[in-house]
């Protein structure tokens, strides 16, 4: 067939990284990365430190070779294309910005590069100006602005020249945490505006949700997780990506069925499995929020729902966090489990009394390979 129909989930992608490869020596930095950028998404690199983040964003600007693979924005190749000639602004951690030039002059600086008429670039200076609400402070060197206001200009400055795709590699990542959510926010707003495509980078998860459309999870060097925050967080395609992103309860059990596993001599509901895992030792994993944990006289007087787990526990520690508090259990067997509730649901507990933890069995994530290194909570991040 000569026509070929797509549906709006099939478009052309703006940028595709195909079997991408950056080796130094024998050291895979990016190993075989495979990823589609759609035009006009927020997506964002995230991952612990030396994952491979950096690097692949510098292949994209053009500051760094693959070692193989290929680039493609629009279908074209990019690998030649030298990084003035991509139609990509970049903004890094640390401001960069010309401390001897005004706010105005950093701004414009891309434009004067690009010969653009003076008419031309004041146009264009004073719009990024008010886009980043820095008028007031245009004849300000970068030594008189704090560092919120001296990125907002970074960022101001890759976005002047119109690149159809704004590159940022932990822009934030210098910034005090009140300072960084409202840039985080300032800046989703302006995604939304100017519909531009955004890579990001950041090791922090928070941020990453904050942001993204979509994330990708870096591991090592590769792609391990890739969807939106929501789809990563309530079905993570490994128990990897389950610590990682977001807290979790892992339960080593053992598949007797179908519909069920053994976990510490106690039957509980699974989501469906086939027949070849039976027998096999597996991790049930849950998020804190989506376990209740009632006293035992609760649980007495309210009989567990339909296709609800329960198991028996004993509380070690609850610490409040205003709004919700966080509460440890440990099982007979010596299993810990950390469950949050909404602070005014859980007044009824305290440390050292029984407890019974309930769950719905579809809530429960379910895994048959892992590391034991992926379990430990952000390992190598910093
Ligand atoms: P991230 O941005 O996720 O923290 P990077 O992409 O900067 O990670 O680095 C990935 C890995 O590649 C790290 O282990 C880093 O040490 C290594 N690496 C990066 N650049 C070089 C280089 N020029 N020479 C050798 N190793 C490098
Ligand atoms: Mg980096």
């Amino acid at each position: 067939m000569s026509a070929v129909l797509k549906t709006s989930d099939e478009q052309v992608p703006l940028v595709s990284l195909r079997n991408l490869n950056k080796h130094y020596g024998d050291f895979a930095a990016v190993d075989n990365i495979n990823l589609d950028i759609r035009d006009g998404e927020f997506l964002t690199f995230l991952g612990s430190s030396g994952s491979g983040k950096s690097t692949t964003l510098a292949m994209l600007a053009g500051f760094e070779t693959p070692s193989s693979g290929e680039i493609l924005v629009n279908g074209q190749s990019l690998v030649k294309v030298p990084p003035h000639k991509r139609d990509i602004g970049m903004v890094f951690q640390r401001y960069s910005l010309f401390p001897h030039l005004d706010v105005r002059a950093n701004i414009a600086f891309p434009l004067t590069l690009r010969k653009l008429s003076t008419a031309e670039i004041e146009k264009r200076v004073d719009a990024m100006l008010k886009l980043v609400q820095l008028e007031a402070f245009a004849h300000r060197r970068p030594a008189q602005l704090s560092g919120g206001q001296q990125q907002r200009v970074a960022i101001a400055r890759a976005l002047v020249y119109e690149p159809r795709i704004l590159l940022m590699d932990e822009p934030l990542g210098a910034l005090d945490k009140k300072l960084r959510e409202d840039l985080q926010d300032e800046l989703r707003h302006l995604h939304r505006r100017l519909g531009i495509t955004i890579v990001y980078v950041t090791h922090d998860q928070e941020e990453a949700m904050r942001l993204s459309q979509r994330i990708a999870i870096f591991s090592h060097g590769k792609i391990v997780g890739l969807g939106t925050g929501s789809d990563l967080y309530q079905a993570p395609p490994s128990a990897f990506v389950a610590s990682f992103l977001g807290n979790s309860n892992f339960l080593r059990a053992k598949v007797v069925d179908t519909q069920q596993a053994m976990f510490e001599q106690r039957p509980l509901l699974v989501p469906a499995q086939s027949t070849q895992h039976l027998g096999q030792e597996v991790l049930l994993m849950i998020r804190p929020e989506q376990a209740q944990l009632l006293t035992v006289e609760q649980a007495n007087a309210t009989p567990l729902p339909l296709g609800h787990n329960e198991i028996d526990a004993r509380v070690e520690e609850i610490v409040f966090l205003g709004e919700s508090l966080t509460c440890s259990v440990i099982t007979a067997g010596g299993s810990r489990l950390s469950l949050k509730a909404l602070s005014i649901a859980a007044t009824a507990h305290q440390p050292g009394s029984e407890v019974r933890v309930r769950w719905q069995a579809a809530r429960t994530c379910i895994y048959y390979d892992w590391n034991e290194s992926d379990l430990l909570k952000g390992a190598g991040s910093h």
